[in-house]
């Protein structure tokens, strides 16, 4: 996988509405929803709108906007569930995968906010 965009891809669908989603929270560049496959009590997904591989590749290539609004939306959906630190909440785990080394599946960028429960040791 390099940062050619797919967009044939699953989250491309879901962002074009033509695969449903259980949306969490949606702001101008960015888009949260549950996980089809949860791994914990809360299992959300978040991804930039934009047509982004990774995140190295959003890093490089995104406008400032769009990592502003990706980075706090990040944010607002671990307050929305509850779980951010900084507000008393339990805490989470935020994982990208990227590429075939880090197992990524879905080639269209995502933020994977597991909590609800301890997520245990990170497990190599
Ligand atoms: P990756 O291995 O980091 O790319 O993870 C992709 C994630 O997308 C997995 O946790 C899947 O369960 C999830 N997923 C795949 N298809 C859908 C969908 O249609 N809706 C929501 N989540 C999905």
């Amino acid at each position: 996988m390099n940062d050619t965009y797919d967009d044939q891809n699953i989250f491309a669908k879901i962002l074009r509405g033509e695969i449903p989603c259980n949306k969490v929270h949606e702001t101008e560049h960015s888009l949260a929803f549950a996980d089809i496959a949860p791994k914990a009590p809360h299992h959300v997904l978040v991804i930039p709108k934009g047509p982004y591989v990774c995140y190295d590749h959003f890093a490089r290539s995104a406008t400032d906007a769009e990592i502003v609004d990706y980075t706090r939306a990040i944010g607002d959906v671990c307050a929305q569930l509850g779980v951010a630190q900084s507000e008393g909440g339990h805490g989470y785990r935020m994982i990208s995968n990227a590429g075939p080394d880090g197992v990524q599946e879905v080639p269209h960028l995502h933020v994977h906010i597991l909590a609800g429960r301890n997520i245990g040791p990170m497990v190599m």
